[in-house]
């Protein structure tokens, strides 16, 4: 059988659309599944378009999600260039010979004529008025330096087909497709003209790209059979949405792989949900390594409706992720979040990781989960109150200065020795664990929700810290029982 081939294309815009990583993704799930090869290839055709380092963010975003290409622009392969732009020329012999194929022509047209062909709802259909060119008008045009396009021929009647692995077939009438530009005036291809080409060049057995390419395939198709070629075959992706009606969009934050980054998401954990937009395992896993979903790919399971982007989901996934690593890991992946908290440098990192790997599902929630540690002064002495505990202001005045004492007593200050220590002081004082423990979380963080309870809490402080705190908080209720 044939090596399977795919490919993701993107245009260097400057940022990852989620969308993109997908395709990228699928491209990859689906040629590593069958033992193929995965191609990056870069379509710059566009230059006016060109941004700065565009390229580079897609080879890093790759990188980052565990994409691995076989073939491409900085990894080379035997099909090169992979960038558009240095293939220029190889495009213009094509558009010609197309032309002596019947399937292009030469326009000669001027903006004025192009714009007169606009009707009274603001579209534009070329006319084909070039096409009635005979050889010599066509070569003296050219001869004169006149400037000109090269467009594809479409049939004005009829109906074409083709069938698309999630979608089914396809059939658009030709009326409806347009004398699209291949080559502009300036020599470059444009997409619809470029992507034909390279796919054929590039061996590429299986086409794999937004749903937006769904009705514009049979303009390609008809390129493929002018010239003899093969066609791909196609797998179009349901379109990501934001919800009913919008899409992603970078400016709202929800589309750019790096924002995700940067809110404190895992590439992993990114990559692993942006798997299930619009894919569906049959084993009905949803948390999956990489080498689990080349194996657990399949077309079946590619959806036809738009997928809707789930920020709950997401989240949920990549406090899994953050759950599963060692204190080491979460410490590394963390740090920039540490730094961006104002006790950072203040506190140990090591305990701290510990504490929050499990109590935190994107990183950016860090600096705020741990800002008890920063702010400590008059608080609502109301918190002292548990129902369940049966635990109030009152009592605290009674169990605090217990807590300080055994806490003084202490030599080691170790997670087993405060533990042991409070644990025994409610056996000897006939009291419920919480009743201890409570009155301490609250009295070292003047919070009700921390992370961790009155032992870590404890622990990260530190032994002076904490019992500079229990005297604050002593005083505190000392007033306020005045
Ligand atoms: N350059 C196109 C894009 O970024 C690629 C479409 C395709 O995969 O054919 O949308």
């Amino acid at each position: 059988m044939e090596k399977i081939r795919t490919r993701f294309a993107p245009s260097p815009t400057g940022f990852m659309h989620l969308g993109g990583l997908r395709t990228a993704l699928y491209c990859y799930l689906y040629s590593k599944k069958h033992g193929g090869d995965f191609i990056l290839r870069i379509e710059d055709t566009d230059q006016e378009r060109f941004v700065e380092g565009a390229v580079e963010v897609i080879y890093s975003s790759l990188h980052q999600s565990g994409i691995s290409y076989d073939e491409g622009p900085d990894v080379g392969g035997n099909y090169g260039p992979y960038v558009q732009s240095e293939r220029k020329e190889l495009y213009m012999q094509y558009a010609k010979k197309l032309i002596e194929l019947g399937g292009a022509y030469y326009c000669f047209c001027s903006k004025e004529r192009l714009e007169s062909l606009t009707d009274e709802n603001g579209n534009r259909k070329y006319d084909k008025h070039c096409l009635k060119l005979t050889k010599e008008e066509i070569e003296q045009k050219i001869a004169a330096g006149e400037p000109y396009v090269i467009r594809q021929n479409i049939p004005t009647e009829g109906k074409t087909s083709y069938e698309d692995m999630v979608y089914g077939t396809i059939t658009v009438d030709y009326s409806d497709l347009e004398d699209n530009i291949l080559i502009k005036s300036d020599g470059m291809p444009t997409y619809n003209f470029a992507n034909v080409i390279d796919d054929h060049l590039m061996n590429i057995t299986h086409v794999i790209r937004g749903t937006e390419y769904l009705s514009s395939t049979p303009k390609y198709n008809l390129m493929y059979d002018a010239f003899g070629w093969e066609r791909p075959k196609y797998i179009h992706l349901p379109t990501i949405m934001k919800d009913a009606t919008r899409k992603l969009s970078k400016r709202y934050g929800d589309a750019n792989f790096d924002d995700f980054l940067n809110k404190g998401y895992l590439p992993e954990a990114v990559v692993n949900y942006v798997a299930l937009l619009g894919w569906s395992p049959k084993e009905n896993v949803e948390k999956m390594t990489m080498q689990q979903m080349i194996e657990l790919f399949s077309l079946d399971g590619v959806s036809k409706s738009p997928s809707i982007f789930d920020d709950v989901k997401l989240r949920w996934l990549n406090g899994e992720y953050l759950k599963e690593m060692s204190d080491e890991q979460f410490e590394k992946v963390a740090l920039p979040f540490f730094q961006k908290s104002k006790v950072y440098g203040k506190y140990d990192l090591k305990l701290l990781s510990a504490l929050l790997k499990t109590r935190v599902e994107i990183l950016s929630e860090i600096p705020e989960k741990i800002d008890f540690l920063e702010e400590f002064g008059e608080y609502d002495t109301q918190l002292f109150y548990h129902k369940k505990m049966k635990t109030d202001a009152q009592m605290a005045l009674t169990v605090l200065p217990w807590i300080k004492e055994a806490l003084e007593g202490l030599e080691e200050f170790t997670h087993d020795a405060v533990h042991d220590r409070l644990i025994a002081l409610a056996t000897e004082k006939e009291m419920k664990n919480g009743q201890i423990l409570w009155p301490a979380r609250v009295a070292l963080s003047g919070k009700d929700v921390t992370p961790g309870g009155a032992i870590e809490l404890a622990l990260i402080l530190g032994k002076e810290e904490s019992l500079r705190r229990i005297n604050f908080s002593l005083e505190l209720l000392k007033k306020n029982a005045q």
